[in-house]
Order: C-alpha cells, then sequence, then structure tokens
C-alpha cells in the first residue's frame, strides 16, 4: 500500500506489502482486535481503475495482510481521530496498491559514484550488504512493495526481509539469484580471467551453454532459491558488435 498525501509511516507499509489481497469487503465495520484501521480519502482500486472514496483498510499487523476494504462508517467520515498505532488517518489523501519494481539491483548504487567493475570486485560484501539494506528501505518507503533482484547474497537478503520476523524493513523481494550467461559474454573483464570463479559475487553469474548445461544451470538456480530464472543472452550482442567493426 503507497500513501499518496502528506502522510507516510514506512511501518505501515511494510505491513501493508501484500495488497493485491485487499479486494474483499465486509459489512462489519468493527475492526478484530489488534488490527490496523487506516482511514482513506480516497482508494484506487486497480480492478476497476476507479478512485474509492472515503474507505477503510483493516490491516492485520502480525502477518500484513490486508483483511478487509470497506467504506467509512458515518463516525469514521466525520470524527476526530488522533493517529496512533490502531487507526491511521489519511483522510486527506489517496492510498495506492503498492507498486511493483520488475528489475532491480540492491546490491549496486550509481556507476557514476563507482564503476560496475569496481563495485563487483573490490568493494567488501559486507559493504555491499550494507548498501543493500539501505537500498531496500529506501525502496519501500518509494511506495515500491515488491521487488526483483539477482546475485548469490540476495537469497540472504530476501530472508531479512521477509515474513513476520523480517530484520530490515523493505519490499517483498523476488529473486533470481545467479543470471544465465553463455561462455566469455559477461564479467568484469581486464585484469581478471574471464569466467573466473571462486571469489564471491564476482560477477553474479552462471555460465551455460548450450541446452543441456542450460537445463543444469536452471536445476541448480532453482536449488539456490531463485524465484525467477535469469538470461543474459549478450554474446549475441557481443558478435553483432564485432560483426559491425
Ligand atoms: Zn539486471
Amino acid at each position: 500500500m503507497t500513501v499518496a498525501g502528506s502522510h507516510c509511516r514506512w511501518e505501515i507499509a511494510m505491513q501493508v506489502h501484500q495488497a493485491t489481497d485487499a479486494h474483499s469487503n465486509s459489512n462489519d465495520p468493527t475492526p478484530s482486535p489488534g488490527t490496523i484501521t487506516v482511514l482513506a480519502g480516497r482508494v484506487f482500486d486497480p480492478y476497476t481503475r476507479a478512485f474509492l472514496c472515503a474507505q477503510a483498510i483493516t490491516v492485520d499487523p502480525r502477518t500484513g495482510l490486508i483483511c478487509d476494504v470497506r467504506a467509512q462508517t458515518q463516525h469514521e467520515r466525520e470524527s476526530a481521530f488522533d493517529s496512533d498505532v490502531q487507526v491511521v488517518d489519511l483522510r486527506d489523501a489517496t492510498v495506492l496498491p503498492g507498486f511493483v519494481d520488475a528489475h532491480v539491483h540492491l546490491f549496486l548504487h550509481p556507476y557514476a559514484e563507482t564503476s560496475w567493475e569496481d563495485q563487483l570486485t573490490k568493494e567488501p560484501l559486507v559493504e555491499r550488504t550494507v548498501r543493500a539494506v539501505n537500498h531496500a528501505r529506501e525502496t519501500l518507503l518509494a511506495g515500491d512493495l515488491g521487488t526483483e533482484g539477482a546475485g548469490d547474497a540476495d537469497v540472504a537478503l530476501r530472508k531479512c526481509l521477509s515474513g513476520v520476523h523480517a530484520l530490515v524493513p523493505g519490499p517483498r523481494y523476488y529473486i533470481a539469484n545467479r543470471a544465465l550467461v553463455p561462455t566469455g559474454s559477461y564479467g568484469p573483464k581486464g585484469n581478471l580471467r574471464v569466467n573466473e570463479e571462486g571469489v564471491q559475487g564476482i560477477s553474479g553469474a552462471e555460465v551455460a551453454d548450450g541446452v543441456e548445461e542450460c537445463r543444469k544451470a536452471v536445476r541448480r538456480q532453482i536449488g539456490a532459491g531463485a524465484d525467477w530464472i535469469k538470461v543474459r543472452a549478450l554474446l549475441l550482442l557481443v558478435l553483432v558488435v564485432a560483426y559491425a567493426k
């Protein structure tokens, strides 16, 4: 859930990141004990592509699920509320379902600061992990509640961002683990041997050529925890560029 307006509480955003479960209605406006009620001036409904006015959203803080979306009662529309842990007053704001960024790299930072090769080969994994934790939090605060990333360390980061006992705030994290790449097509070049492995995070990719190797690599990545399989078919591009020269 994303708030477009004057209020933004990452605690709520973190809890309410399963917004697809929001499309339900209830005739009973009494919130269950322990739930959070978000009073929204307007809610965007992606199913009907319309804005619904004066809605109340009930959230279970234990699971992070939205339990109910309904019209506000007269009391909720007209009474003064102090925003607290039980009621979040967003009656002057528009609330949106969370956005999904389908391609991010939380372990990387702008290449204008440090080149891609230097980030991969010179930055310690601890530094990269701290950066990733910061990026995860900033991504959530930006309203992005679902994200796809790639790399070995992303498996562990996904665990830290997920579930009732999440360690740090962040979006739901779907990972591709290591991308599949053809021999010689991808990875830091120059002072390193192509496809050299053994240094954690050196390329974030797995080399696979041909059907059988790719089939095996896909199984390996799924076994390692991948939600998605990422393929970088860069060799064709390299060949085209080389041929053009
Ligand atoms: Zn990528």
